[in-house]
């Protein structure tokens, strides 16, 4: 075994820190050692309880983490926190960049926080964040908390990726129940209110009975343990409500281990993972020099309307075939 796999299956922080970076970056050679690296550790490790949170700016996300994490710290638990976060290409921020977010909860040692990378392209949001987790995994953590920002795709790459998706929002008037899409809502298996407190406190109560109204509405789905999904209110700022969310998280997660739904989920999430990866790789073939040459000749061919689309297609990818197997044979023959 490499020494870097060797120290991230002892739990070494910086060898998990610096694995995470690799797995980030995009070029060839970090690729590849990435890919060794996961191989090595696949099998290894165990199962960490991975948490999706999801939730608009200013919902309260990194304040709940900050004290839900420490209470889980608190417990004994070891929580890792990773952050998806598809607007900080655009924003040149990141969500959990700020290094003063999470003080707390990052100076207790059972703690490990990783800050989104910027300049992320959504495309690689999904691999990096699956391959972060499972480098927690490998590393031993009980917890592993992935944060993403209510914005659209991201929910449905963290709801992927999780056990348990938890939706946090804030608490609202009425009308504002329609802005939630019904997509998140689908994948949420818990809908937390945060802000229960002081003044919102009421508002708290009657959004939260609006959503538990919403949700009775949606198919149920097999892996919805009874009472599942649902609603409740906290207040992360007060640390209210934070212990009865950890006891539904868990118990939602016992039910699924002993019914079967967990592993069921596991298998259907690697398998999704791996088609991915296919797809990405048969995607990459199209940018190689040769292809796009290929690509733009074809294109123009079509164009002047000399072949038809579908034949031009063909024609391509016979060229990329054939153009990959006498590469696959000078390999062989080197
Ligand atoms: P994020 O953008 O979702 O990570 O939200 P933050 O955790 O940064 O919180 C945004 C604002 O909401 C901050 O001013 C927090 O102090 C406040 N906030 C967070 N949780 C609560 C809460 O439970 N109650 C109240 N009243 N304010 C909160």
């Amino acid at each position: 075994m490499s020494e870097i796999a060797d120290r991230i299956l002892r739990a070494d922080r910086r060898a998990l820190a610096r694995a995470i970076t690799l797995v980030e970056s995009t070029r060839a050679d970090h690729r590849e050692q990435a890919v060794a690296l996961l191989e090595e550790l696949a099998g290894h490790g165990r199962q960490a309880l991975r948490i999706g949170l999801s939730g608009t700016p200013g919902v309260g996300k990194s304040t709940f983490i900050e004290l839900f994490g420490t209470m889980l710290c608190g417990q004994g638990l070891t929580v890792a926190v990773l952050a998806v976060d598809p607007s900080s290409a655009r924003t040149g921020g990141s969500i959990l960049g700020d290094k003063t977010r999470m003080e707390r909860l990052a100076r207790l040692p059972g703690a490990f926080i990783r800050p989104s990378p910027s300049q992320t392209h959504l495309g690689g949001v999904a691999r990096r964040t699956r391959e972060a987790v499972a480098l927690c995994e490998a590393a031993g953590f009980d917890v592993v908390l992935i944060e993403t920002v209510g914005v659209g795709q991201s929910e449905t790459v963290v709801a992927e990726l999780s056990d348990v998706f938890v939706l946090l929002l804030a608490p609202a008037g009425g009308d504002e129940l329609q802005g939630v899409k019904r997509g998140i809502m689908e994948a949420a298996d818990m809908i937390v209110v945060n802000k229960a407190d002081g003044d919102l406190k009421s508002t708290a109560m009657r959004t939260c009975a609006d959503y538990a109204g919403a949700l009775r509405l949606l198919r149920k789905r097999p892996q919805d343990a009874p009472g599942f999904p649902k609603a409740m209110t906290c207040s992360a700022l007060e640390e209210q409500g934070l212990a009865a969310v950890w006891a539904e998280i868990t118990a939602l997660s016992t039910w699924r281990r002993a019914q079967g739904h967990w592993d069921l989920r596991r298998a259907q999430q690697a398998r999704h993972w791996f088609s991915e990866e296919v797809r990405q790789a048969l995607l990459a073939r199209l940018e190689t020099p040769f292809a796009r040459a290929q690509m733009a000749i074809h294109a123009d061919a079509v164009a002047r309307g000399e072949t038809a689309a579908g034949a031009a297609a063909k024609a391509l990818l016979a060229a990329l075939q054939s153009a990959g197997d006498s590469l696959d044979e000078g390999a062989n023959s080197a």
